[in-house]
């Protein structure tokens, strides 16, 4: 029924996640696969760092004038959860976080010194999926957006498109991603913002694009309905095209709430709006790299980077040592001093997706190190400190590699 890669299998397995009939569509994350969640969710902040993001977190439901003036109540309505409280009129649970990030910007008053202004957020948004639509990790009815939003003038469009693409195709790489196609996709039928608004949309992200070097396949029809967009289609190994990355070029929901920004001839000027993601889903990028990967994921990012194994119950002492060592390291250590046949216990990590084994026999023990060994790799013996290295390397953290 399943792949061997089918992330819907290697999730239990590598006791990742699960899902509920009680919560059709919503992610029941393991302690492993919450460990997994965060490094991939550090690994993004770290990038949003890079390109000054300021992080907020925002509401998850709001009343429904605030979805009539985004346009969502009229656009998007169907895919909206409504919300029954106490609440004196209609509400709805956030399918996106971009009104939030508007009132944000409103408060925050910036004058043209403080532009681009830029706000991400980890947002959590519901949509309402059909059932017969929703697939593991792949179509949820929760889930995390890397959401970011940009309030600039017109002439910081082309930089800051440009600074988001090459920082997103770094960003790629560093998972193994090394192609990736760029689609423009330009006005849809059922759209918001007049003609004009569209024609200047689509001009300034077309040439943003080409002063980034990008080279897009134009597909006409597939924009937001406030916007163009420029989608980033990654491969992965089993030759599948995956959409993570957009930036969205937006007129039209500035227009909507009257944002302004003081000028520098004191006069009030309408900001344009980036609506940008960096993987657009967390939860399904951990699905497309689980499937890419087929469960060996790097070892930077491996929920279980080491299981340490006594190969009996004599060294067990030593392997509760070399545990507690890495773990206070940083590195993500598992013990298992079961009274198990070692090779069972490795077999079993193996299925986990634990990235490396350290075993400690009487050998190890007198020489105070450790045999070391990946996936399809020849056990080395190396102090305690050189695994930690190795563990803590990678291209989010300082360190070296062996
Ligand atoms: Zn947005």
């Amino acid at each position: 029924m399943y792949d061997e890669y089918d992330h819907r299998k290697l999730g239990p397995q590598m006791d990742l996640f699960h899902f509920e009939e009680e919560a059709p569509g919503m992610v029941f994350w393991r302690p492993p696969g919450l460990e997994l969640f965060r490094a991939l969710e550090a690994a993004v902040r770290r990038q949003l760092e890079r390109d000054d993001f300021l992080e907020v977190r925002t509401p998850a439901f709001y009343r429904k004038s605030l979805w009539v003036q985004s346009g969502h109540w009229d656009n998007f309505r169907e895919l909206m959860f409504e919300v029954r409280g106490n609440e004196p009129d209609e509400a709805s649970l956030k399918p996106v976080n971009c009104p939030a990030h508007i009132r944000m910007f409103e408060r925050a008053r910036p004058s043209y010194r403080e532009l681009p202004f830029r706000l991400a957020e980890f947002g959590v948004v519901h949509r309402k999926e059909p059932s017969g639509s929703l697939f593991g990790l792949f179509r949820l009815r929760q889930f995390t957006q890397d959401d970011g939003h940009i309030f600039c003038s017109a002439d910081q469009v082309e930089a800051e498109v440009a600074r988001f693409s090459r920082g997103l195709l770094e960003f790629y790489r560093s998972f193994g991603f090394a192609a990736v196609e760029v689609v423009f996709s330009t006005r849809p039928e059922i759209r918001a913002g007049s003609d004009e608004a569209w024609n200047q949309a689509e001009s300034w992200l077309e040439a943003a694009a080409s002063a980034a070097g990008l080279r897009p396949r134009l597909q006409a029809g597939g924009g937001a309905f406030y916007g163009p967009k420029l989608e980033f289609v990654l491969k992965d190994r089993q030759g599948r095209d995956w959409q993570c990355g957009t930036i969205q070029l937006d007129l039209v929901l500035p227009e909507r709430f009257d944002l302004r920004y003081v000028g520098e001839d004191g006069g009030l000027r309408r900001p344009v709006m980036l609506h940008r993601a960096l993987l657009g889903s967390l939860e399904r990028f951990i699905g497309v790299l689980l499937e890419d990967s087929k469960g060996a994921l790097p070892l930077w990012l491996a929920p279980e980077q080491v299981l340490v194994a006594s190969v009996t119950q004599d060294q067990e002492a030593e392997a509760r040592a070399v545990h507690a060592r890495l773990l206070a390291a940083g590195v993500r250590s598992r013990l298992d001093v079961r009274a198990l046949t070692l090779g069972k216990r490795l077999r079993e990590a193996r299925l986990r997706g634990a990235s490396l084994v350290a075993v400690i026999g009487d050998e190890e023990v007198r020489c105070g190190e450790v045999a070391v060994a990946a996936r399809g790799e020849k056990s080395r013996r190396v102090s305690v400190e050189a695994l930690s290295e190795r563990c803590l390397a990678g291209p989010f953290r300082e360190g070296r590699c062996w």
